[in-house]
């Protein structure tokens, strides 16, 4: 089942008025319950603490009564201070999705079953912001609204949870560390089917990583309900018109990006040296290669080959400084994947020596084979 062809994107509004807010059910419900400790005064989340037991940043053991806590970033719009000119930063990119579902299908030439995109920030008030780029306040979402009908919405779901698999397995992810955990059914919003949470075994326990739910036609027809307009779509061939079903993939970006890093992470020892190594896979490490002339008298001729790759829009290095050890620690460091240093032989004989990050073997190669060398490293 073809998912990944016939997807458009789209760049929202980050302010949604109370009425978006309120039809998508997040004034109501988008809360996470919390409890403080009576003594010191620390707030957490209830389903992250035992309140069986004591505080564990005092060590007493008096809690409040737990409580729902909104997590939408409330402001006003205009001078007005009412009701009506409240609005909330997006605790999600989904809904400027579903609010401008007419706007994309007036405008593009999308035919069902077809998918709107969208990445950028969203916020919301965590309670415990923590773990680094795990949880934040501010961070930067990556979703896909897959439109369908029913009948296909199962089908496009598990089509959704393989691609995505093998998403992840195409940035290099280990895929022993990562595991597909479906919901239990008091765990499924009313309106959802099925959901998988994508989780990655970080130091700190399996976390999710992404969500892929299948969200029925909820969010569509609550729109609908509330603004007014009808975002039902005509079916030429049963002459009908109906809500499309929708199956979602959200995965926040900076918890991808902590997940690579802490994936790739080593330390290892070469040359009695403890050094540290980022095995990122080629096809997303930031630096696909570096140049490095052995000597200042190499500059001119490395450059001249550095910028011919840069010239056709690789994102490669040239460093001149400091010895040829450092410098492959540093491209280590970054997890560029290969460094191609021109010596005093490289006049004579055409080669540069190309050193691999991960093994630190280095052989020779020939300087016209060097474009084929690259594409064939980005290629796997
Ligand atoms: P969690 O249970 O970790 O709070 P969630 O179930 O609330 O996450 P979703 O609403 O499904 O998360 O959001 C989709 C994705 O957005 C998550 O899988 C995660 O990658 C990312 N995400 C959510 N909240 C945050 C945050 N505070 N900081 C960074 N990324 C986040």
């Amino acid at each position: 089942m073809g998912t990944q062809e016939n997807i458009v994107f789209l760049e929202g509004a980050l302010l949604g008025s109370h009425d978006v807010w309120k039809a998508s059910g997040h004034v109501d419900n988008f809360n996470d319950p919390m409890v403080d400790c009576l003594k010191c005064k620390h707030r957490y989340r209830t389903d992250e603490i035992d309140l069986e037991k004591s505080c564990p940043h005092c060590g007493n053991k008096d809690w409040t009564q737990p409580r729902q806590f909104n997590m939408m970033f409330q402001t006003q719009l205009g001078a007005s201070s009412d009701n009506s000119s409240v609005a909330y930063l997006r605790p999600e990119t989904a809904q400027a999705i579903f609010v401008n579902f007419k706007n994309v299908i007036s405008t593009t030439r999308v035919k069902m079953p077809f998918g709107i995109a969208q990445i950028g920030k969203a916020f919301r008030n965590e309670i415990t912001p923590k773990q680094f780029l795990f949880r934040m306040r501010e961070f930067e979402q990556m979703e896909i609204e897959w439109f369908c009908k029913a009948d296909d919405a199962l089908a496009y779901f598990e089509a959704w949870c393989q691609a995505r698999k093998e998403f992840y397995q195409s940035i290099g992810i280990n895929t022993d560390k990562i595991r597909l955990r479906q919901h239990a059914t008091d765990e499924l919003a009313h309106y959802s089917t099925a959901c998988v949470d994508v989780e990655y075994q970080f130091p700190f326990g399996w976390k999710e990583l992404e969500g892929i739910a299948h969200r029925g036609n909820f969010d569509l027809t609550q729109h609908s309900k509330h603004s007014g307009k009808d975002l039902a779509i005509y079916d030429e061939e049963t002459k009908q018109s109906y809500i499309p079903t929708v199956v979602e993939c959200s995965v926040g970006v900076d918890r991808l990006f902590l997940t690579l890093l802490f994936d790739a992470y080593y330390e290892d020892v070469v040359d009695n040296e403890t050094r540290i190594v980022l095995r990122l896979s080629p096809t997303i490490a930031p630096i696909k290669a570096a140049f490095l002339p052995l000597t200042k008298k190499q500059i001119e001729p490395m450059h001249k080959i550095y910028s011919s790759f840069k010239k056709q829009g690789l994102s490669v290095q040239f460093d001149e400084s400091g010895s040829i050890g450092k410098r492959y620690r540093r491209q280590d460091e970054i997890g560029t994947p290969v460094c191609f240093t021109y010596d005093f032989d490289s006049e004579t004989d055409n080669c540069v020596t190309v050193r691999n990050r991960d093994t630190t073997t280095q052989e020779r190669i020939s300087i016209d084979s060097l474009d084929a060398y690259l594409q064939n490293l980005l290629s796997k």
